[in-house]
């Protein structure tokens, strides 16, 4: 039987090595590199436009449960993300590049894909003309023909997506004498960089972050916030002590008695 997915993403690519590992015929549909959405930039396959990091691989955890899961049904994810880790302590996070080309290559090389490259922008029209199964795997950043026509299709629903885009610091920005690595916790290695802040500095770097430029919003995106994932600015300006109580909450960090909190 044949298998079309529009989308060579994370869930196009995985569905896609799946099924065509299992003997199935694939026919895989991408933009790229004709078309970029707005945050997509690179022609590889399965690019990472945010987060480098799959979060937590502790089997105590939902995230690393996760993964072992996907792990055990051969995730190409998993496997992608394994032979592209980099050092972050608990978390598996991964260098984007040889994460993506690492799955690019595994697509192209795949005897029983078909790599069919430019935009669907008609659902109804490629479902008339292509016999099989279909999965729409174009994620959140689905180019605005293809969302147009799958809210016509699916008799005018809104389609909604919430996300925030991970800040990115450079190590060159950085005073390193101010900063130490340390795991929370004690575990796994020291990956993350510290900061000793006492309740001035602290006060001072809320009202900095409060009054630093801000990234615009572009067309596509909304200024309402979700709540379990908010931007680090938005946190601060709910008020001073927020941070303090959320993602800056000074726990885990070894001290002479042991550790803190
Ligand atoms: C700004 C931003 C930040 C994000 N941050 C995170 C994060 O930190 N952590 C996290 O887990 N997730 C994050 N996400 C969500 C992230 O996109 C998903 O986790 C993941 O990429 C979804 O995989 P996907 O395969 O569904 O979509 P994608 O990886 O986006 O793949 C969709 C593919 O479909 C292609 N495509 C789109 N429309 C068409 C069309 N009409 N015809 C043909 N091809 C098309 C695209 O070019 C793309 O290659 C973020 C998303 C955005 C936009």
């Amino acid at each position: 039987m044949n298998i079309n997915i529009i989308g060579a993403g994370l869930a196009g690519c995985e569905a896609a090595v799946f099924l065509a590992d299992r003997d199935y015929t694939v026919n895989l549909y991408e933009m790229k590199p004709t078309k970029y959405s707005p945050a997509h930039t690179k022609p590889g396959f399965a690019e990472l436009v945010c987060s480098n990091s799959l979060k937590s691989i502790s089997l105590s955890s939902g995230h690393g449960l996760l993964k072992r899961e996907m792990e055990l049904f051969a995730s190409l994810t998993i496997e992608a993300a394994k032979n592209s880790s980099v050092p972050a302590g608990q978390a598996l996070a991964v260098d984007r590049d040889i994460f993506t080309d690492y799955i690019t290559n595994r697509v192209r090389g795949h005897k029983n894909i078909n790599l069919i490259y430019g935009e669907i922008t008609d659902i109804e029209k490629f479902l008339e003309s292509n016999s099989g199964i279909t999965i729409i795997a174009t994620g959140p950043l689905t180019s605005d023909a293809l969302s147009d026509s799958l809210k016509n299709y699916f008799d005018n629903r809104d389609l909604f997506f919430f996300d925030a885009a991970a800040p990115i610091v450079s190590t060159e920005s950085l005073d390193l004498n101010k900063l130490f690595y340390q795991s929370r916790y004690g575990k796994g290695e020291a990956d993350y960089l510290n900061s000793c802040m006492d309740r001035d500095l602290y006060y001072r770097f809320v009202d900095e972050l409060i009054k630093a430029d801000k990234v615009t919003p572009r067309d596509f995106e909304d200024k309402k916030v979700f709540e379990g994932c908010m931007p680090v600015e938005s946190v601060a300006q709910r008020g001073v002590e927020t941070l303090a109580f959320g993602p800056m909450k000074p726990v885990g960090i070894a001290s002479r008695n042991g550790y803190l909190a």
